[in-house]
């Protein structure tokens, strides 16, 4: 059996997924069968060299089971706790070597 057939199996539910969107989403639902619908996608941010961070959250629209939201940078996934203290991190950094070269 195909993927594609497979999840037309499982059911579709088109627009079930957008009724549990949150705000910060902007998926196009209905474009996807199946499981891949049941993702939550925020704008993405431009990062450097070209590295995208973005909001993702899975949500079963049938039974309300959630994974995430995360932050996902590039290829890595963070915790939204992961994720501010990263940027936290970077923040002060940055703030140190300002520092660093200011007289
Ligand atoms: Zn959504």
């Amino acid at each position: 059996m195909s993927d594609s057939v497979r999840r037309r199996a499982m059911g579709g539910h088109p627009g079930a997924a957008r009724e549990t969107c949150p705000r910060w989403c902007v998926t196009a639902h209905g474009m996807h069968l199946g499981e891949d619908d049941w993702v939550h996608m925020g704008e993405p941010v431009a990062l450097a060299d070209g590295v995208l961070a973005r909001l993702c959250l899975s949500v079963d629209p049938r039974s309300g089971a959630k994974d995430g939201p995360y932050v996902v940078v590039g290829s890595s996934e963070y915790t939204l706790d992961e994720a501010a203290a990263l940027g936290v991190a970077l923040v002060a950094m940055a703030n140190a070597g300002h520092q660093a070269i200011r007289p």
